[in-house]
């Protein structure tokens, strides 16, 4: 399984993923285009701009400057305002604590740090805390192993461990935008469960690494921290079914016909040369479940959307419209049962007559107005 997943990728070595990319496959959880794109570790994004359908992500750099000044107010001296926000959210009656940067260590010696860290820190917790500053995780990803490195901190105390999550977006009279908020806690949660697979390793309760995450943003207009704490269970719940799923990508992989790849095949530069229209016909050959929620989680989005309208695909429609319309495949398909020209199948009888009903409770309405 995994020769045909490297055949798959080409001769480059797989993308790692990031919290943000694994936390996307909780929001369409059904795509085995995805699901296989992913196991594989191909590059999605440079995929994307090879097909002439690069994804409209990434903040602007006005955006990248302010939040990167907040986030050095929080941590400034040690993480001493974080200390003081945390102590008030978390209850937590600790006067100090210490501060590790894993990032001040060589790239290939930091999770192997991060791990000494924290399993030191189970094992020696008092009553001081500790913060542990760009930790590199690791997740397993369809039986691989995946390094994260996470733009959080650790926070340590009591043995008890919270994913520190710092964003830039304001929080207005005690609410921020929910949309923004729930991408924070699917990510979050990305970390919990690595934490949690961490401490597992070491012989420790996964249970340490507390449910409960907690997210620092600005409050007001001001640049003043302020932190709530996200149970991310549900999330946690999410992800872990997506991630078992993902061990079934040998299934569609076994479908997929000899000598299909998805190669970019890169010149000595790296820059790739194969034709753009052979390898769409390859990424067409994996089923996709387009709904609008890929525009802002997955680099694939505008070529499955343009995929989806050739198709008249329902998925167009949203999520809710496809599942509802499930084993209808257009909504030309959906048209013509509505309106009773088209037979359907027998696993289509349920469905053809809630769009018969609806059909002719729109025909009443026009006709009332
Ligand atoms: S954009 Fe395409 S590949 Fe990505 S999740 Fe949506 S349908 Fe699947």
């Amino acid at each position: 399984m995994t020769a045909r997943l490297d055949e798959l990728r080409g001769p480059v070595p797989p993308v790692a993923h990031d919290a943000r990319a694994i936390a996307a496959l909780t929001v369409n959880p059904g795509c085995a285009r995805r699901a296989v794109l992913d196991a594989a570790g191909v590059d999605k994004n440079l995929t994307a701009r090879h097909l002439g359908f690069a994804a409209p992500f990434g903040q602007s750099r006005f955006a990248i400057t302010r939040g990167a000044a907040f986030e050095a107010l929080v941590k400034d001296d040690g993480c001493a305002e974080l200390l003081r926000l945390l102590r008030d959210l978390l209850e937590a009656p600790v006067s100090r604590a210490a501060y590790h940067d894993v990032s001040t260590v060589e790239a290939h010696l930091r999770h192997s740090h991060t791990r000494a860290l924290i399993d030191r820190a189970v094992r020696g917790s008092g009553d001081t805390g500790a913060f542990f500053d760009h930790p590199v995780l690791r997740l397993r990803i369809a039986g691989h192993p995946s390094h994260l490195e996470p733009d959080v901190v650790i926070f340590q105390f009591g043995g008890r461990f919270h994913i520190v999550q710092i964003k830039s977006f304001a929080v207005i009279d005690g609410q921020a935008d929910p949309v923004k908020v729930a991408a924070a806690a699917r990510q979050a949660a990305v970390y919990v469960l690595a934490l949690r697979e961490l401490l597992e390793e070491l012989g420790h309760d996964p249970g340490r690494a507390s449910h409960e995450i907690v997210l620092v943003c600005p409050k007001d207009f001001a640049n003043r921290p302020v932190a709530a704490s996200v149970d991310v269970r549900r999330e946690l719940a999410a992800l872990r079914r997506q991630l078992a799923r993902m061990t079934r990508v040998e299934k569609i992989v076994a479908a997929l016909p000899p000598g299909v790849t998805f190669d970019l095949a890169r010149d000595d530069d790296g820059t790739p040369t194969r034709p753009p229209a052979e390898l769409a016909d390859a990424i067409r050959r994996v089923p996709a479940r387009y709904a609008p929620e890929c525009l802002s989680t997955c680099d694939l989005c505008l070529f499955c959307r343009a995929e989806a309208r050739e198709r008249g695909a329902t998925g167009l429609l949203g999520r809710r419209v496809r599942d509802e319309l499930g084993g209808v495949a257009s909504v030309e398909e959906a048209l013509e049962l509505a309106e009773g020209t088209r037979e359907p199948s027998p696993e289509q009888e349920e469905v053809a007559e809630l769009l018969r009903l609806a059909e002719s409770l729109r025909a009443e309405c026009l006709a009332a107005g």
